[in-house]
């Protein structure tokens, strides 16, 4: 019944493969019958003109069709043959050498017509076809007059070639069986699979990815991408031994100790991830926010909830030791009245056998730390919620390695500040739930962007002296453009000596080279206002919370993706103060480059900008896409096929549990199988 599976066959038992054919189609990444019918041609040759002999271009594949005036078979060796057409009046040459002169008789018979194909040139006062491509006699001219597929191809492979292996390959299509319904086919104006991989080796016209037979493959591109997805959450969300329990109380106790007021947005994911610790299966949520759009806050006071009434221990997992300093002293100060015990753990903690030992006892509530949280040695009593902030350094299968980690009964919750258009919101996370978090704390300033060119940079100086007269503090960011080891500090070292001669002992430099020890010092002293600038490369991880610092240039600016630039400025901007963000740019800007730049200047909403990157840059370049361990589409684009995204989030939806299977080639067509890991 089930045919598919000849898709997944070894390409060598399409007829034509030998071995050094299978050679030559490795090298283009074939190596399965499948993917020879991904292969889709790139454009077409359009072979449907007859050209006059008065209307030939020299260079060019014409057709012309003519009749058979006289041969000229010269019995010397190395001389070609020669075959005089004509067509009125006029004459044309056909050359063929190394040919037979049977062979010829046999295709060119003297007075009939044909049709002949081939590159056109001009010699002795006369047209030529030297070795045309296809002779047909007029009858048969169907076979000639064609639209023709071009495909990429490599050394060894012809055209002719190639284009036989696919007729042959699509022959046997037939035999596959179709995976979506009549009606659902019928509805999207889709063609069945086999049709679809047959129009699309066969076009009638420019390839175009808004044909209905591109559409279809993308949509079955985007769909089984949803597919892994969907059963990635199947593997997460099982059933808990408990549903946690838990009051209201502690939650009320942490809000009147804030200085502010939760927006309502925070207030509604607050709602969300209360229903998730009482559902009895487990948590599998991100909470998607602006950077400074306040997800912390909501984090603790899920912690605080869950190791309240349940003895669970809480991790939370940030991705540097600065970050996880920092969530450490807030941590402890919004539980400052609350019996809760808190610790930190990275890479440079002294006492980490007692901590692993009080971990293991129960004995710490909350634990704080880097990845170092999950070394092999680290045990915990009982823990019931991991939280990992700054999710997009984590892909599919990271994912969900870190929610099995914590066992049955433990929740997962992750946090991004890395805006998603929303066209591709569910192909990352799909498998998750997701809360989007797209309201900013009242009271925020606006961060007034200015573009200026590099060679400005002395313009900058007076402003900073004024920002540090106000008692303002200032970030400077050297981000890498570069991956070779010294050219990545160089420039940030540079800079660093630049500022110190116009602020002397004012500056500190931070870059990957230093140890932790060293930059947690400069964070430290930036910190605590000893000093008011701070030069680094892109250390200045997201969720650095300075809210003094209200002023940050980033240099290379152009260099950089929209969301990438939006994230760092989200440095500033987090205090009472107005804001501001210098975005320097090298060379002359094209008007492109400038289009995007002025995006940043307009806007401060990190969910319209993803959109505009998306549609300036294309999906590959998306920050969180690349991360987040999803291949590249290769027919899908999110930017054209928006309706096919949101129709494939919708169909996912109505899946039922026991349908998943019967797209299991579906999946496996699309190779997103490799994102499954089922034993980890
Ligand atoms: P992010 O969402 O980028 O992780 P944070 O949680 O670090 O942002 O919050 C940024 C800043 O905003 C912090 O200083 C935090 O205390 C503050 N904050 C959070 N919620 C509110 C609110 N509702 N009103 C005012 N300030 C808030
Ligand atoms: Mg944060």
């Amino acid at each position: 019944m089930n045919n598919n599976n000849f898709l997944f066959d070894d390409i060598s038992s399409i007829k034509g493969v030998g071995k050094k054919i299978k050679n030559y189609l490795k090298k283009k990444n074939i190596e399965k019958v499948k993917d020879l019918l991904f292969d889709i041609p790139y454009e077409i040759t359009d072979r449907t003109k007859i050209s006059n002999l008065t209307e030939l271009e020299i260079g060019k594949i014409q057709n012309i069709v003519v009749n058979v005036t006289k041969y000229n078979f010269p019995r010397i060796r190395n001389l070609p043959n020669k075959v005089l057409c004509s067509e009125g009046e006029k004459k044309i040459n056909i050359i063929f050498f190394n040919s037979n002169e049977y062979y010829i008789r046999k295709i060119l018979p003297l007075k009939k017509k044909v049709i002949i194909s081939g590159k056109v040139s001009y010699y002795k006062n006369t047209y030529q076809i030297t070795n045309p491509t296809y002779i047909k006699p007029i009858e048969n001219s169907g076979d000639i007059i064609k639209i023709f597929p071009k495909y990429h191809l490599t050394e060894g492979l012809s055209e002719k070639v190639y284009r036989n292996l696919v007729s042959n390959t699509l022959r046997k299509i037939k035999e596959i069986d179709e995976w979506h319904s009549d009606n659902f086919l019928k509805k999207k104006r889709f063609k069945e699979i086999n049709t679809t991989f047959f129009n699309l080796h066969n076009p009638k016209n420019k390839i175009n990815i808004f044909s209905d037979d591109l559409r279809r493959i993308a949509y079955d591109e985007i769909f089984s991408n949803l597919l892994v997805l969907l059963k990635t959450r199947k593997i997460i969300k099982i059933k808990k031994n408990e549903a946690k329990k838990f009051s209201q109380n502690i939650e009320r106790k942490i809000l009147e100790n804030l200085p502010y007021k939760l927006t309502n947005n925070q207030k509604k994911i607050l709602i969300e991830l209360d229903n998730d610790i009482k559902s009895p299966f487990k948590m599998f949520r991100i909470i998607q926010g602006d950077v400074g759009s306040g997800k912390t806050i909501l984090a603790f006071i899920l912690a605080a909830k869950i190791c309240e009434n349940n003895n669970y221990q809480v991790a939370y997992m940030a991705p540097t030791e600065i970050l996880s300093k920092q969530q450490y002293y807030f941590a402890k100060q919004i539980f400052k009245s609350l019996n809760i015990k808190i610790e930190i753990l990275t890479g440079s903690t002294k006492n980490k056998k007692e901590i692993t030992q009080k971990l293991a006892n129960g004995d710490i509530n909350i634990i704080i730390g880097t990845h170092a949280l999950f070394q092999k040695n680290i045990k915990f009593k009982k823990l019931g919620l991991v939280i990992i902030d700054e999710q997009h350094k984590f892909g599919v299968k990271q994912r969900l390695k870190l929610a099995k980690k914590g066992g049955n009964d433990c929740d997962v919750l992750f946090m991004s500040a890395t805006p998603i258009p929303r066209t591709m919101m569910m192909s990352i996370y799909g498998d998750m739930d997701i809360s989007r978090l797209t309201e900013k704390p009242i009271g925020r300033k606006k961060i007034n962007t200015y573009i200026k060119p590099e060679n400005k940079v002395l313009d900058i100086i007076p402003i900073l002296k004024k920002q540090i007269n106000l008692n303002n503090q200032i970030f400077w960011v050297c981000p890498l453009i570069d991956d070779s080891k010294f050219l990545k500090y160089s420039s940030a070292i540079k800079k660093y000596d630049f500022l110190e001669k116009f602020f002397p002992k004012n500056v500190g430099l931070i870059h990957g080279a230093m140890n932790e020890n060293e930059r947690n010092l400069c964070i430290n002293n930036f910190k605590n206002k000893k000093i008011n600038i701070l030069v680094s490369t892109t250390v200045i991880e997201v969720g650095i919370d300075i809210p003094n610092a209200n002023t940050i240039v980033i240099e290379n600016s152009n260099k950089f993706g929209l969301s990438q630039l939006h994230q760092l400025r989200g440095r500033v901007g987090r205090g009472k103060k107005e804001s501001m963000c210098i975005l320097l740019y090298k060379d002359n800007l094209s008007e492109n480059a400038k289009k995007r730049l002025k995006i940043l200047r307009e806007t401060n909403d990190g969910f319209k900008i993803a959109e505009e990157d998306l549609n300036l840059r294309g999906h590959g370049d998306l920050l969180g896409y690349q991360q987040s361990g999803i291949k590249n589409f290769r027919f899908a684009d999110p930017i054209h096929h928006k309706d096919l995204f949101l129709l494939a989030e919708n169909e996912i939806k109505k899946i039922k549990k026991d349908e998943i299977s019967k797209y299991n080639n579906l999946i496996k067509l699309y190779d997103r199988v490799e994102l499954l890991v089922e034993n980890i």
